[in-house]
């Protein structure tokens, strides 16, 4: 019997040589519905939840997930049904969770450039928290909230300054990144808060990075956090409730982060020793609820023979999956109907116009044009990303739930692009 590359999937796993996701065949599912096709489990992401509210069980713990990761409406759905409160980088964000059904007092603001325009439509919708990126937005949004007659509820995104041992682009908790408040600059920006009528401190935030695999991290960086909420407190501010961020990775390739509630557990050991484990507690997680949760279905088109190179050319590209030509991320792929025979070794390439445009390189695989694969946890920072590059549209999504298959996004259409385009008068 064939087994998945990725162990430790109950929901994606081969049933008679055929890849499935809770029990469907996806060779099925890409017949209904063509490819390049993203099939998502919701068993999966609901275990993925789990286990950090197994983390949590007995705290006064909100998980609000950083819907960047996967912003499609029926994901956003489920994390909503669940009771999930959501991070959100913009307004289209914020009207996207509220048309998914999220209840705006758990919504919290990340990120270093919220337009006016923006902190109005976040303040008129009653959002939780905006997680405050600089002490220039500090002054705006209080100008914003004052000509509205509101008080925003904030909290400061602190720079804990740890390396989290990720990928440059995905380290954000660093001396030199862009985000957030530098430590030895957080209780003067608390204090001009304090100072400001039209906002109200509520929290403190931090968030250190992407994909992390190790627990370190996370432990020096709450550290550090909780030094800076004792002086917080000290100089009489409180803080209602700290927020950790997200980050926590998942198994890529052989990855092996802690799983979310064993991270918690030591967490929360730390958070009780000195003192704020009855805090209220905040976390961003993205990626590991939703990255294993995905597969992206995609047809072999053409086998190309080469002096130093065979590529497998196949109908998904960097427009779809763009980790790989971002990051030089990795994917798994995986044949729908595994083959017996030999392999072959081949890069895996889609059809634009471009050499960044890889999905895999040097995978074993005995393949034919027509055939199906897997792209394997593709959950996550794919269709989020997806791109028209190459006037390509962008692929159908559906969410598999037991023995039904919702069509959640439909594939896009060159009329679709077009819509927004004219000819010159
Ligand atoms: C992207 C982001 C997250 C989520 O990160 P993951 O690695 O997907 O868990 C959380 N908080 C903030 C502020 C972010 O920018």
């Amino acid at each position: 019997m064939t087994t998945l590359p990725l162990p430790g999937h109950p929901h994606i796993a081969y049933q008679d040589n055929a890849l499935c996701v809770e029990g469907q065949a996806l060779s099925a599912l890409a017949q209904a519905h063509g490819t390049p096709l993203f099939v998502y489990s919701k068993a999966s992401m609901l275990d993925a939840l789990a286990a950090y509210q197994r983390g949590f069980a007995g705290r006064n713990a909100q998980i609000c997930y950083a819907m960047k990761a996967n912003s499609s409406l029926g994901v956003l759905q489920v994390f909503a049904e669940a009771g999930c409160g959501f991070d959100i980088v913009s307004s289209g964000e914020l009207e996207r969770v509220l048309a998914a059904g999220a209840v705006p007092a758990k919504v919290i603001f990340s990120g270093v450039g919220k337009t006016r325009a923006e902190m109005r439509q976040a303040l008129q919708a009653g959002i939780g928290c905006f997680n405050v990126e600089s002490t220039a937005e500090l002054e705006v949004l209080n100008e914003v909230a004052l000509s509205l007659g509101l008080r925003a509820p904030i909290s400061i995104r602190v720079n804990p300054n740890v390396d989290p041992k990720t990928h440059p682009y995905i380290s954000t908790g660093l001396k030199g990144n862009k985000f957030g408040i530098a430590h030895e600059d957080t209780l003067a920006t608390y204090q001009r808060a304090a100072s400001l009528p039209g906002l109200q401190v509520v929290g403190i935030d931090c968030h250190i990075g992407s994909q992390i695999t190790e627990e370190t991290p996370y432990l020096d960086a709450m550290d550090r956090v909780l030094d800076l909420v004792d002086a917080i407190e000290a100089a009489g501010i409180t803080l209602h409730h700290i927020d950790f961020g997200g980050g926590l990775g998942i198994n890529y390739q052989g990855d092996t982060p802690p799983e979310a509630d064993v991270l918690w557990r030591k967490l929360l050991a730390k958070l009780d020793a000195r003192g704020y484990g009855q805090r209220q507690l905040m976390i961003e997680p993205g990626r590991s609820l939703v990255g294993n949760a995905g597969v992206c279905i995609t047809e072999v088109l053409y086998l190309k023979p080469g002096e130093q190179k065979n590529f497998c050319i196949i109908d998904a590209a960097m427009n779809d999956l763009p980790r790989p030509a971002m990051y030089q991320a990795f994917h798994h792929i995986a044949p729908l109907a595994p083959r017996a025979g030999t392999t072959t070794q081949y890069d895996v390439v889609g059809p634009v116009c471009e050499s960044g445009d890889w999905i895999g390189r040097d995978r074993d695989l005995a393949v034919q044009p027509g055939d199906l694969l897997g792209v394997l946890s593709a959950g996550a920072y794919c269709m989020s990303m997806a791109s028209n590059y190459n006037s390509r549209g962008r692929a159908a999504e559906v969410l598999v739930d037991g023995p039904q298959a919702h069509l959640i996004r439909v594939r896009e259409t060159i009329a679709d692009q077009l819509r927004f385009e004219s000819r010159i008068a």
